[in-house]
């Protein structure tokens, strides 16, 4: 925590201005307090001063205008014995003068010889002459301290007959001012520690509650909301305390729901399947969530804060405002020659009440099975579409033919019925598959399942194209002597069954040997049917499997094949929980093998 400065403190700050408070008071109180009393000190001394000389200046007068006769005492020793009589300690020195002639006709001092001798006393004489009393404070030059001297004339009948000179003692009243200054000083002093100690406590009443909270709001700043600050008291610094504590635990409260909101809205997204990209309002990632890391294939840490329309690889056809704009979904098509990919993104913009873009929300959605899928169907309508037309357009050309006379020619009619009626068979046969093909996807059909000794059921199969062959190919039987038994439905493992053999006596050459192996393994058997025909590319081999595939389209149509055979096999092999693949060496053969499951049961071993 920085530390305040020295002269920032509250703390200082207080006591300073306390303390020069009570300096200020004290010099304003103590100079007119000292002055006034000094002043009063001067007036009492003159005043107690005054009476004394006016009952001195009486006796003098009385003495001076008395009737002396020759016993009588002189002038100057009645005077001297009237000095004598009023001297005081803090008098240093009275004289009496002689009007007329200003000699000096006495002296309290102890020095008597100054008595006849005249004034030279400039003072004395202004008070003769000017009838006047006059006292000032001088400084004694022998013992350098200070002294009242004052010439008092002394009247009788109206007029002057001498004067009193004295010389008093005024340092008292200074020394007297000294102590009281001093008793003022302590004073002073004593109550500057005071008020500073005060000054020092009242402050730590204020700052003490105040450093609290600012610690506690550190504390907050870092998270921790659990310190509470100390209530001092009911004044308004410790209402400011319970507010402060109120707003901690608000802010706490707060503090608890964005946290919970954030841990919903994270595990929101984790769980979520679709990838979900959020921006900053200037179109930088600030969020994405692991299955849009997984599907744009990049990781976390590289994508944050990097604009999102280099993300996604949009850089080229869109900017952000561009996305801003977006109403409907954008397609992402990172397909590769070999892999279809492709995304779907919806953009929703974040905006504030003010209307102001905060960013925007991309959703994620992988689509590419449904692309494909919208292919393979469109491709299938395109596919039935033609091969309904071309046995149809036939048919119309020969129709026509025959309705345009034809029919009259005994030679070409019977020729051109028999093409339309194959024509008509071919069609159905198509219509027929496709309906086989259609049951099997929509799971429309049911398996009547039976045990049959798998060789002897294919023996009879083979027995069947044996007989009615007409081309020149030979049959080689690699069959196992033992029973077979596997559950399988006859009459759709027939339909495979002839369908492959067929197609492999369809594209054997003449003499060509077609073999038929039964393998027996651990849990399923292993159909085999073996030609020395064309045998198919390497790159067709899984596809020759899909609808209305052929490898060479103009040679099988001419065969009369539709392509719909090996599909048709493969979803019946699919059914029974076997597996249908093709091997095949360019022109020396194909072998299309299927499996079953099996069940080698102990009374297969025993017969
Ligand atoms: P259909 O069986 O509907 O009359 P098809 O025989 O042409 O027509 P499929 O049985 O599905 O159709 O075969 C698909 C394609 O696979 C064939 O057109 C052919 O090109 C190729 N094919 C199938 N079996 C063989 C084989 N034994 N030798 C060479 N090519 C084959
Ligand atoms: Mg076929």
């Amino acid at each position: 925590m920085k530390r305040v400065g020295f002269f920032r403190s509250i703390h200082h700050k207080f006591v300073i201005i306390y303390v020069l408070l009570i300096l200020i008071a004290m010099q304003i109180i103590g100079v007119y307090f000292v002055r006034e009393l000094e002043d009063t000190l001067l007036q009492n001394f003159q005043h107690s001063l005054k009476e004394r000389v006016n009952l001195l200046t009486y006796d003098i007068e009385e003495e001076m205008v008395k009737e002396r006769g020759k016993d009588d005492p002189t002038l100057e020793e009645d005077i001297r014995k009237t000095l004598r009589d009023h001297n005081a300690s803090d008098i240093s020195e009275i004289r009496v003068i002689d009007a007329g002639s200003f000699r000096i006709i006495g002296t309290s001092a102890s020095n008597q010889g100054i008595v006849g001798q005249r004034t030279t006393e400039l003072k004395i004489k202004r008070s003769i002459v000017l009838e006047k009393e006059e006292g000032i404070i001088q400084v004694d030059t022998k013992t350098g301290k200070r002294v009242w001297v004052q010439s008092t004339p002394i009247l009788s009948n109206g007029e002057v007959v001498g004067a009193v000179h004295l010389v008093a003692k005024i340092e008292n009243v200074f020394a007297q001012m000294r102590d009281i200054n001093k008793i003022l000083a302590t004073g002073t002093a004593i109550a500057l520690i005071f008020t500073a100690i005060l000054g020092v406590l009242l402050a730590q009443t204020i700052t003490r509650p105040i450093v609290d909270m600012r610690k506690q709001a550190l504390a907050m700043t870092r998270g921790n909301f659990s310190r509470k600050v100390k209530v001092y008291g009911e004044d308004e610094i410790g209402q400011l305390a319970i507010t402060f504590n109120n707003l901690t635990k608000k802010l706490q409260e707060a503090q608890a729901t964005t946290e919970g909101e954030k841990r919903k809205l994270s595990s929101v997204l984790s769980y979520m399947t679709d990838g979900v990209l959020a921006t900053d309002r200037k179109g930088r990632v600030i969020l994405i969530n692991d299955p849009a890391a997984e599907m744009l294939n990049v990781s976390r840490e590289t994508v944050l804060s990097q604009p999102i329309v280099s993300v996604i690889g949009l850089e080229e056809e869109y900017t952000f405002e561009d996305l801003l704009q977006e109403q409907e979904s954008v397609i992402l098509d990172y397909s590769t020659k070999n892999k279809p990919y492709i995304l779907r993104a919806n953009f929703s913009v974040i905006q504030k009440e003010t209307g102001f873009v905060n960013g925007v929300i991309a959703v994620l959605h992988d689509i590419t099975e449904q692309e494909k899928i919208d292919m393979e169907r469109r491709e299938f309508v395109a596919n039935v579409s033609h091969e309904l037309r071309t046995p149809l357009t036939t048919m119309r050309s020969y129709l026509e033919a025959l309705a345009e006379g034809a029919w009259r020619d005994e030679e070409i009619a019977p020729n051109f019925l028999h093409t339309t009626q194959t024509e008509t068979e071919r069609m159905i046969r198509l219509v027929n598959d496709l309906l086989q093909l259609s049951k099997m996807d929509s799971r429309d059909y049911s398996l009547k399942k039976e045990w049959v000794n798998f060789p002897v059921f294919f023996n009879r199969i083979i027995d069947r194209f044996e007989l009615s062959k007409e081309q020149n190919v030979i049959f080689q039987r690699k069959l196992p002597e033992q029973t077979i038994f596997v559950e399988i439905d006859e009459d759709k493992l027939t339909q495979v069954l002839y369908n492959i053999i067929s197609n492999a006596m369809k594209y054997s050459p003449e003499g060509g040997q077609i073999t038929f192996s039964v393998e027996e393994q651990e849990e399923r058997i292993i159909v085999s049917v073996s030609d020395e025909g064309v045998g198919i590319p390497k790159d067709n081999l899984e596809k020759v499997f899909d609808r209305f595939y052929r490898v060479d389209k103009a040679r099988t149509r001419k065969l009369g094949g539709t392509g719909l055979g090996l599909a048709i096999a493969k979803e019946m092999v699919n059914a029974h929980g076997g597996q249908i693949w093709a091997e095949s060496v360019e022109g020396k053969g194909t072998v299309i093998s299927f499996s079953l499951p099996y069940v080698r049961s102990e009374e297969d071993d025993w017969s």
